[in-house]
């Protein structure tokens, strides 16, 4: 099964997305922790992605789609995937279709998820990831256990992401508004769009995803 989970920043596409690929057994491919591991590791891409990921800006589309490409041929994602933050413009969404015609195969299915700006503004200004694993936690809404440190790795220390900041965090809602929300017609006309309330507890937004892409 290939997916796509399109939505502005901190609308679950990372959280929801996870469950998603777990419960299908395949690979989550998120563009944005890909980069944050560059950054971390401070690879050429990663000191190239710092500035503008910092900034709330795009990378280029030929660094994504290259990324992409590769990513989406390890063995793990072979027979399906989950997109997280992928596409993002609508030239990566002609190229995504691109790479999976040579492949002979095509997406399953494109979801929007949707919440209000205040709502994201919110959740993201009280997200906190896990530096190892990535999981996310909110202080507000789904705290980790103690609150400071990863359930999943106990001596590990939550921390924000850098472009969490409420200044931030509003350009990138504004770069969603210019650059990824066309999306929405693109994927809308070729009949792949379904949309998902992505309010609520996350136990509902997963089960109303789950029968939003079917078995
Ligand atoms: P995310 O974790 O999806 O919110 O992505 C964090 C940041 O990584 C974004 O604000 C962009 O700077 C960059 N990024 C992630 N995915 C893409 C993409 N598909 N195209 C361009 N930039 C991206």
């Amino acid at each position: 099964m290939r997916i796509v989970l399109l939505g502005p920043p901190g609308v679950g596409k990372g959280t929801q997305g996870r469950r998603l690929a777990t419960e299908r057994g395949c690979a989550l491919i998120s563009t944005g922790d890909m980069l944050r591991d560059a950054v971390a590791r401070q690879t050429p891409l990663g000191m190239q992605a710092k500035l503008l990921m910092d900034a709330g800006q795009l990378v280029p589309d030929d660094v994504i789609v290259g990324l992409v490409r590769e990513r989406s041929l390890e063995p793990d994602a072979v027979d399906g995937f989950v997109l997280d933050g992928f596409p993002r413009t609508v030239p990566q969404a002609i190229a995504l279709d691109a790479m999976l015609a040579e492949r002979s195969v095509h997406l399953d299915g494109v979801v929007l998820l949707l919440a209000p700006d205040e709502e994201l503004v919110r959740r993201l200004s009280s997200r906190w990831e896990c530096p190892v694993c990535r999981r996310v936690f909110n202080s507000l809404s789904a705290p980790s256990q103690d609150g400071r440190h990863c359930d999943d790795h106990p001596g590990t220390e939550l921390r924000q992401r850098a472009d969490d900041t409420v200044e931030t965090v509003r350009t990138r809602l504004k770069v969603y508004g210019e650059q990824t929300a066309p999306l929405v017609d693109f994927y809308r006309s070729g009949g792949r769009l379904v949309g998902v309330k992505g309010t609520g507890p996350l136990d509902e937004v997963q089960i109303a995803l789950q029968s939003a892409v079917g078995r």
